[in-house]
This record gives structure tokens, C-alpha cells and sequence, in this order.
């Protein structure tokens, strides 16, 4: 009779090795929706190869599963607003924890005789699921403003912490030595769902992405360990390039903000960094008619977009302005920070929708040496990435964080639809420097604007 299993683990072989060429495609904007693609399809080969295993108990339910699921996932991908990303990703990560947890429970409660290696590595994919789980519900939670975003602490909360840990070590403990007590993977996961709310709840503002990107971290590490608990390569090998990439991303966003993952961990116990620094000097408001000749005349023309560009879905027509910028002599780049808008990447992918070709987008590193050659830094909803405080004002909340430095450009002109902070809430000394004008109003608005005057 044939051995399934032999080609099974060769086809596991094979999604596996997609995946990693998919991962390494997602890292650059003009190959990211092909690694999305080649990605999608390994993950398609992995399940139904899957399927081909003797130990399937119902294809009826995985196939309304799968059925129900695409749906979901299809309705959702469709329906969210940019804006909303993080959320969704949150949400989505909170199930891949649920996954998990629900297939260590499965191996736990099986009428099977378990080796102590299966029920470790069961208990674990449990408590990093639950933690997956419950830490992603209060991560979308905060995001979409259903409860208070900032960090949430009360008296007792450390201890509380500590206690949970030990009685979740005990838990195991018990476990391992009795298989067979059902009461004892209920309590764990109880532990385990208060544990995730816990972690989250401190954690507030502008510091959720990262939360967000280390909970990914997790709901890979959960699925590797329910890989292990299933015997299944090629789970353990998928859960641990999540596990790996999740960490990897939540290290470069602390690094863009300046701040240790401990430090973004335990900020709602940190004392409360206030912002009552004074700036000195004048708001210089400009009409779009006005910055219209200024950009007539400029060579050089820097964009440096921010999280406000995402609300305008101001990108298509500032594609329209570069083109009219550069058909005027000019030449345009796009500064992108690490950490604008609301997750990784947000910027490129808005700036690839409206076809802005990325050779025309540079990284902060590279741009911040030669800013001052340009005639004019056009910031289009950008606050807290083009901050100088991060730079010039010690003792500001973001005081060290890496930012654009737009206040050196000849000329910097900031649209924005009034004076309200940033993200990360603090005030910005970039709007009262001498070669800074500010265009009010809704950023969209403005370059439509600006696009009229080169047209007319
Ligand atoms: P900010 O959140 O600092 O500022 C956005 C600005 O856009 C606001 O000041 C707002 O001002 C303006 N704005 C909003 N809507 C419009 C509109 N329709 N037209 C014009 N302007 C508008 O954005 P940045 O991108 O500069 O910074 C991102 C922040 O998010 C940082 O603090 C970063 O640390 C944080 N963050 C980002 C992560 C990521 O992965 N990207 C991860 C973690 C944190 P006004 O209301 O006056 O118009």
C-alpha cells in the first residue's frame, strides 16, 4: 500500500521552502505581493496535502470550515479601511492564538496515552494561545477605542502578575504528573486568558503596534508548539518563521522609537513623562496659492507623508502633483519613516497603490544626511516622525527617538488640518521654525488644490 506519509512530509518540505521565498519577497515593496502570492499558495499545497493524512476524522467539517473561514477572511480584507489594519492584523493574530490553543487542548483531553514530551509541549501551545488570545481581544480592544487606549494599571497589578506565573507553573507541573485530570488544563487556561489581558492592558498609545507585532511573535511560537504536540513539520517550521519574523519586526519598531521592548512592556509603570516644554516662536499659516509658486520654482522636492495622508487618501493626488512637479523640471523623492502611519509599512503600501514607483522612496537613514539640499519637504500628515523635539528637546517624551529631520529642508511646508499633537501626543517645534509654513486644512483638499494651480 502506498505510504502517504513519505510524500506528505516531502510536500511539507516544499510549502516549506515557499514560505521562506515568500518571506524573503515580502521584504521589499516591489516584490511584496508576489512573496503574498507565493506565500498563499504554499500555505493552499500545505492543507490539502494535509488532507491526504489517514489520521482525518471529518472532511465534511474541515471543508465547512474552510468554506466559512475564506468567507470571513475575504469580507474582512474587503471591507477594512487602511486605517483599521492594525486592528484587523490584531484580531487576526488573536485567532491564530485560538487555533492553537484549541488544537493543545484537543491532544490534552485525547483518550490517547501521552508521552511527557506531548503534554509539555500541549501546555505550552495552551498558555501561549490563551495569552495569543486574550492579549490580541484587549490589543483591538484598545486600538478601535472600545476601551480607554492608554495604559491601564491598578495596585497589585505586579503581584497579581507574579501569582498568575507561579500558579500557571504549577499547573503544569500538576499536569505532567496527572494526564488524565481533566480539571487542570481548564484552570491553566483560565490563568492563561487572564495572563494575556494583563500583559496588554499596561501597555497603551503608541506603543499597541509593537504590542501588536510581538502578539504575531506569539501566535507563531503557539503554533510551532501545537506542531510539535501534532507531530507536524511543517507547523513547527511555519510557526517558528511567524515566531522569528514577528520578533524581528517588534525589534526594528522599538528601535525606530529609541525605546527597549521592556521599556515598551512595563510603560504603564513607568513614571509619566510630561510635556510642558514651552516653544518659542510663530505659526506661519500659507495658502496653497501662495505655496504654489514656491513649488513652481523648486528643483528638489522631498514628500515625507505621515499617518494623516492615510486619513485624506490624499496619496492618488499627491501622485498627480509629483507628476506635475517633475514635468516643471523638479525632481521628487518620498522620505519614509520606519514608524509612520499606523503599522509597518503603511506608507508604502498607500504610496504603491497610487503606482509611485520605489525607486522613488527613501529610507529615513538614507535621506536625513542630504535633507538640507532640498528646496522644499512637503510633510503631508506627518507629526511625531518629523518631530525636532525627538532631536533638540531633552526631557520631551520622544526625546531620542530617530526622526526626518524636514526642518533642515530650505523649506518645509506641513498640511495639516489644524494644531492637534500627534500619535504620541506631544507638541511639535517644527511648526514655529523660520522655514516652516503651515497649509491648513485636509491634506487631500490641499494637493488638490495645489494640483489646480500647476493645471490652470
Ligand atoms: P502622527 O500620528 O504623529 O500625526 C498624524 C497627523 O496627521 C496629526 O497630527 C493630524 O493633525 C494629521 N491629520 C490627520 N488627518 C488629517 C487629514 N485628513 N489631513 C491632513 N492631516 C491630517 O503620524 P506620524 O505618521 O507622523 O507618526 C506615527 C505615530 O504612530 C508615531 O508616534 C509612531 O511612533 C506611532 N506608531 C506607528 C507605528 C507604525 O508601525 N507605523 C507603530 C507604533 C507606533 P490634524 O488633526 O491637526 O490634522
Amino acid at each position: 500500500m502506498f505510504d502517504y506519509s513519505v510524500l506528505i512530509n516531502f510536500v511539507y518540505v516544499l510549502a516549506a521552502t515557499l514560505f521562506i521565498f515568500g518571506l524573503k519577497l515580502l521584504g521589499h515593496p516591489a516584490t511584496a505581493r508576489k512573496g503574498n502570492l507565493l506565500s498563499s499558495v504554499a500555505m493552499l499545497i500545505a492543507v490539502v496535502i494535509t488532507l491526504f493524512s489517514k489520521e482525518i476524522i471529518s472532511f465534511e467539517l474541515i471543508i465547512a470550515s474552510i468554506v466559512v473561514g475564506s468567507l470571513i477572511g475575504l469580507y474582512a480584507a474587503k471591507k477594512v479601511e487602511m486605517t483599521s489594519m492594525p486592528e484587523l492584523v490584531s484580531l487576526f493574530n488573536g485567532i491564530g492564538g485560538l487555533a492553537s490553543l484549541a488544537v493543545a487542548y484537543a491532544t490534552i483531553a485525547s483518550d490517547q496515552t501521552l508521552s511527557t514530551f506531548v503534554i509539555i509541549v500541549s501546555f505550552i501551545a495552551l498558555l501561549i494561545g490563551a495569552i495569543t488570545f486574550s492579549g490580541s481581544v484587549i490589543a483591538w480592544a484598545k486600538l478601535s477605542e472600545r476601551i480607554i487606549g492608554r495604559p491601564i494599571v491598578f495596585k497589585g497589578q505586579v503581584v497579581t502578575n507574579i501569582a498568575v506565573v507561579i500558579a500557571i507553573v504549577l499547573c503544569g507541573v500538576s499536569l505532567v504528573n496527572n494526564p488524565t485530570d481533566s480539571t487542570i488544563p481548564y484552570i491553566a487556561l483560565g490563568l492563561a486568558i487572564v495572563m494575556g489581558v494583563l500583559i496588554v492592558l499596561p501597555i497603551g498609545g503608541a506603543d499597541m503596534p509593537v504590542v501588536i507585532s510581538l502578539l504575531n511573535s506569539y501566535s507563531g511560537l503557539a503554533a510551532c508548539a501545537a506542531g510539535f504536540a501534532l507531530s507536524n513539520n511543517l507547523l513547527i517550521v511555519a510557526g517558528a518563521l511567524v515566531g522569528a519574523s514577528g520578533i524581528i519586526l517588534t525589534n526594528i519598531m522599538c528601535k525606530a522609537m529609541n525605546r527597549s521592548l521592556v521599556n515598551v512592556l512595563t510603560s504603564g509603570f513607568q513614571p509619566v513623562v510630561t510635556n510642558d516644554i514651552k516653544i518659542e516662536g510663530e505659526i506661519k499659516p500659507l495658502s496653497a496659492e501662495d505655496a504654489y509658486y514656491v513649488l513652481e520654482a523648486a528643483q528638489n522636492v522631498l514628500v515625507i507623508p505621515g499617518y494623516g495622508m492615510a486619513v485624506a487618501q490624499a496619496q492618488h493626488v499627491m501622485k498627480e502633483l509629483q507628476e506635475l512637479l517633475e514635468n516643471n523640471g523638479a525632481e521628487v523623492g518620498y522620505a519614509i519613516h520606519p514608524v509612520a502611519g499606523r503599522m509597518p509599512g503603511h506608507m508604502n503600501v498607500l504610496l504603491a497603490e497610487a503606482d509611485v514607483s520605489y525607486e522613488q522612496l527613501f529610507e529615513m537613514d538614507e535621506v536625513n544626511p542630504r535633507i538640507e539640499a532640498y528646496d522644499v519637504a512637503i510633510v503631508i500628515g506627518a507629526n511625531d516622525v518629523v518631530n525636532p523635539a525627538a532631536r533638540e528637546l531633552k526631557g520631551s517624551p520622544i526625546y531620542g527617538m530617530p526622526v526626518i529631520n524636514a526642518d533642515l529642508a530650505k523649506n518645509v511646508f506641513v498640511l495639516k488640518r489644524g494644531m492637534s499633537s500627534g500619535f504620541a501626543g506631544v507638541d511639535n517645534p517644527l511648526f514655529f521654525k523660520q522655514n516652516c509654513r503651515m497649509i491648513f486644512g485636509d491634506a487631500k483638499e490641499t494637493l488638490s488644490n495645489l494640483v489646480r494651480q500647476f493645471a490652470d
